[in-house]
């Protein structure tokens, strides 16, 4: 028998006093697991929180399990107890025979014989697990299970205040650098981040990552790089995992002797992890990384008048190969004509076209806008070819009022195509005052003025390898349209 009634009783009371403290993230999370493991007579703990995209997952508490069984590496969430996301208990017998233990040998070294996890649910959604670990093989009883679910219930609420104190620190620094109110918005990838870096200059990469929007994890693997006598003698724990370029990441600063022994410790990392990809970078090695991998324009830290980056290029990417993915199948079997609006538009057509399986001509068009604050569209180069009796695919960076389409759609219907229909990357819905008929919509914008792969300001950003939110400032509340 694991815990009695009593115990848990006070066990919960002790969790749900930490759980309403005033202490950080880990903090609470420690101690919710060392109450949980004392209360179920179990040897370790540990609260785990699921990445935004629900494919690994972070530690966020733990108590009773070493540095190394912690950082044996962030755990693929697909892999790892796959039950927990659809939102069961997981059970595991003997951890060292299990297929669904990742690491059995390390689980070995620690002597964990039993494992319990059950789902921090929100709203029927994982977002998160506790894990109870015991070193003898333990059957826990309905009343454990039904302790722990209570325990992943007050994480739940940990987590999403967590979540909350983060979004609202960060608003408040946004809107502390615009001058403007707080105004909350949904942050780009929401992790439950750690409280605390080893050194400030990880602390400036973090938030240069997340100006990338660049997702994350902060020292989540050890490397055993040397034992002695069956124990391990030395380390090595990489400052950061970008699990999206999965690379780890070592920062350096330039002191010579330091630079040496971290490339002791890299050889020695590569030779007995070959498969693993590590890099020893000074910060402009990084922003060079950064920039081969279409991140950031070489050698600036940030981009001069972007407040923040809304997509970058890998998510861009991504998106594009879906939507061609969609049109290739709906045009099928036929011939399609691309119509693009220059100039906006060269980015995100360059990069379409690659990717449809079709036969596909292209035309353009320009067109500049008049009269007191541009609302009038005139044309100013016309289509080279004809388009009657063809199907017309017209291609948009960005469709925000909807004159301009709306004009540019009336002038193509008149030609007689055989069919016509509208692809946008971006959607700015929520500024629309004509409605438009939009069939294929990259991303649906918040109401800010956006430039970069392709869009710009003042003829300026097109450049871009990402879409970024123009600093306020800047456009001092006119809207550029060309
Ligand atoms: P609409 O006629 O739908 O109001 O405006 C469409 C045109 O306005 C787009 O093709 C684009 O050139 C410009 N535009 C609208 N919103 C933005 C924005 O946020 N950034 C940039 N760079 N251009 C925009």
């Amino acid at each position: 028998m694991a815990g009695s009634r009593g115990s848990y009783y006070s066990a919960l009371k002790r969790i749900t006093k930490a759980a309403n403290s005033a202490f950080g993230l880990r903090k609470i999370c420690n101690s919710v697991a060392k109450s949980t493991a004392k209360a179920m007579q179990a040897n370790g703990c540990r609260i785990l929180s699921l990445n935004s995209r629900k494919e690994y997952l972070i530690t966020v508490g733990t108590y009773g399990l070493s540095d190394l069984y912690l950082k044996k590496g962030p755990l693929d969430a697909r892999k790892s107890l796959p039950d927990i996301l659809e939102g069961r208990a997981v059970f595991i017998a003997d951890a060292t025979e299990d297929e669904r233990v990742q690491h059995p040998q390390v689980a070995l070294a620690q002597g964990i014989a039993s494992i319990l996890g059950v789902p921090i649910l929100e709203r029927g959604q994982a977002i998160g697990e506790i894990r109870i670990y015991t070193r003898e093989h333990r059957q826990f009883s309905e009343a454990d299970k039904n302790f722990l679910f209570s325990v992943a219930d007050v994480c739940a609420v940990i987590f999403e205040r967590a979540e909350l104190h983060q979004l609202l620190a960060q608003d408040y620094k946004a809107s502390e650098r615009r001058g403007k109110p707080s105004q909350l918005s949904p942050l780009p990838t929401t992790t439950l981040r750690p409280t605390r870096f080893a050194h400030p200059s990880e602390e400036d990469f973090a938030k240069l990552l997340d100006f990338y929007c660049i997702e994350w994890l902060y020292e989540p693997r050890s490397f055993p790089l040397r034992w002695e006598g069956g124990k391990i003698a030395e380390m090595f724990t990489p400052d950061f995992y970008l699990p999206e370029l999965d690379i780890y990441v070592e920062l350096t600063t330039l002191k010579q002797n330091l630079i040496t022994e971290k490339n002791r410790k890299l050889r020695q990392l590569r030779e007995l992890y070959p498969e693993v990809n590590v890099r020893l970078l000074t910060k402009s090695d990084f922003l060079r990384l950064l920039a081969k991998y279409g991140y950031g324009p070489l050698g600036e830290a940030k981009v001069e008048g972007v407040d923040r980056v809304l997509y970058n290029h890998a998510r861009i990417q991504r998106r594009i190969r879906t939507l061609a993915r969609h049109i290739s199948r709906d045009y099928a079997g036929e011939r399609l004509v691309l119509v693009g609006i220059l100039k906006g538009v060269i980015c995100f057509m360059a990069d379409l076209m690659q990717h449809l399986s079709l036969p596909v001509t292209l035309d353009f068009m320009a067109i500049s806008y008049y009269g007191v604050d541009g609302q009038v569209v005139k044309i100013t180069k016309d289509l080279d070819g004809s388009i009657t009796g063809q199907h017309v695919l017209m291609v948009e960076d960005i469709v925000d009022t909807g004159m301009t389409l709306n004009y540019i759609l009336d002038h193509l219907s008149a030609h007689n195509p055989a069919s016509l229909r509208v692809c946008t990357l971006l959607d700015k819905r929520a500024r629309r005052l004509i409605d438009a008929p939009l069939d294929y919509v990259g991303f649906e914008t918040p109401d800010e003025f956006v430039v970069g792969y392709g869009l710009d300001y003042r003829g300026e950003y097109r450049n871009l390898p990402f879409i970024g939110i123009l600093h306020p400032g800047l456009t001092k509340g006119e809207q550029l349209q060309e």
